[in-house]
């Protein structure tokens, strides 16, 4: 997802930092530039003005361009403000006193049964919640097979389907079975619909009413764009939306409507469908969403990832030194490895710092792999010394690095930067006092 929109936006930097010291008129076109390449991505042209008028003011101002670093004081104001753009924080669920009632609304077709089904999967494994689903869609008999059979593919009970019931008696006849059952969670899926249709509209108003709902969410498809958009907005107005999941993310390369989204309907975008499979569903953040876009490495993300095929005195060894905030050669070398290991490496490398640019190429050639063996080289030819404190290695070092693993002192330098940037990260983590990431998973 926002692969085309990040490379775009690269290219945009690159050209900035190229210049050093910065005029308002560098600005200037390097935010004209972000602007066609926020249209392009096909963000709502309202959000992009908006964008565009918040971030002008402090960019182009005496601060930043007599800065240091001017050009990235520019990133970081747009990576700030495109936070801003997708909702400050991730919101999880609103799930108060059990059983919480979760409606679950959208177009036909949008995924919103398996979206309900994966939903439950995530809050019965990895919230330990317990959790009802109800299809609600007395239209179509296979519907409600449908979440059936999802149910038992996920291992997450659903309400017995009586026939001849209306949605309403359904909606009230599974918050009874939720409540004598003890559950949790209910979710309820109501009917779908091709298009806005008022009937069925009032239909998902009634069982809101009769159901008093902790959260009502949306299902969209990412890949209809600016059409996500509109729906979302039509459905805002008549019952107010506590949530989006956008599905079909993972075919989403230009992600307008991820970016549109928040700015146009004030509901927070809470998970992204990632693909046809039960598990795919993740949770979403609008930090590490910003910092994929501008390519400034989804650091959280890919620890998180690799933490969880780690076995467990690894991610326990890996933790600790997180939590000091230390982050040297071998531990990156250990997360090249993961890397390696876990195959999904489309998605992986897009998180890894300054690799977004090249992605396409490597693709292309299927290079992926090869790339990560050529930095463990890189970081193999390094002495023991020189890999547990980095700082250490000047350009003398380099160069023996360099000839030690027969590439050049620009490999090694970028290896160095991306390692740097992981390192900064992990200590600004360690500074916020933010979660540490491996504490869900190890109980
Ligand atoms: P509903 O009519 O809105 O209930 O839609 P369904 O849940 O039946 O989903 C329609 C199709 O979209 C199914 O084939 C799903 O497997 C597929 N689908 C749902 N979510 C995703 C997703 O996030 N990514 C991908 N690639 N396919 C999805």
């Amino acid at each position: 997802m926002f692969d085309s929109l990040q490379s775009r936006l690269g290219g945009v930097f690159d050209r900035l930092r190229g210049r050093g010291a910065l005029t308002e008129a560098d600005v200037d076109e390097a935010l004209k530039e972000v602007r066609t390449a926020l249209i392009e991505a096909d963000v709502e042209l309202g959000v992009v003005e908006d964008f565009v008028k918040r971030v002008k003011p402090k960019a182009e101002g005496e601060a930043v361009i007599r800065s240091v670093s001017p050009s990235q004081q520019v990133v970081k104001i747009v990576h700030d403000s495109l936070i801003e753009m997708l909702g400050t924080e991730s919101t999880g669920l609103n799930l108060g006193s059990p059983p919480a009632p979760i409606l679950m609304v959208g177009l036909q077709g949008s995924g919103k049964t398996t979206s309900t089904a994966k939903l439950g999967l995530l809050l019965q494994t990895k919230e330990k919640k317990r959790v009802l689903m109800a299809s609600l869609d007395v239209n179509r008999p296979a519907a409600m097979e449908q979440l059936k059979v999802l149910g038992e593919q996920a291992g997450v009970a659903t309400l017995p389907i009586i026939p001849g019931q209306t949605p309403v008696t359904i909606a009230k006849r599974a918050l009874a079975s939720a409540k004598v059952g003890g559950y949790d969670v209910l979710l309820l899926d109501t009917a779908g619909r091709q298009h806005i249709d008022e009937e069925l509209m009032a239909e998902a108003a009634a069982v809101r009413e009769a159901t008093n709902p902790h959260e009502t969410i949306l299902v969209a498809d990412s890949l209809t764009g600016q059409d996500a958009v509109n729906i979302a907005k039509s459905f805002h107005a008549r019952m107010p939306l506590t949530g989006i999941i956008l599905t079909r993310a993972d075919g989403d390369a230009r992600g307008g409507a991820a970016l549109s989204m928040r700015a146009v309907t004030g509901a927070p975008i809470k998970f992204l469908g990632m693909g046809e499979k039960l598990e795919a569903l993740e949770p979403f953040h609008p930090e590490r969403v910003a910092s994929r876009i501008l390519d400034m490495g989804d650091v959280v993300s890919l620890v998180e990832k690799a933490t969880e095929t780690l076995d467990k005195e690894k991610a326990e060894a890996m933790a600790k030194k997180l939590k000091k905030g230390a982050f040297d050669m071998n531990d990156l070398f250990d997360q090249l490895n993961q890397m390696k290991k876990m195959g999904g490496m489309q998605g992986l490398l897009g998180m890894l710092p300054g690799v977004g640019k090249i992605k396409d190429k490597l693709d292309e050639a299927g290079l992926d792999d090869k790339v990560i063996t050529r930095q463990q080289a890189i970081i193999q030819s390094m002495t023991k010394k020189e890999r547990a404190d980095p700082d250490l290695i000047d350009g003398k070092r380099r160069k023996r690095i360099a000839k030690g693993c027969g590439m050049e002192v620009s490999d090694v330098n970028k290896l160095l930067k991306m390692h740097r940037t992981m390192a900064d990260a992990i200590k600004a983590m360690k500074k916020g006092g933010r979660a540490n990431p491996f504490a869900a998973l190890m109980g």
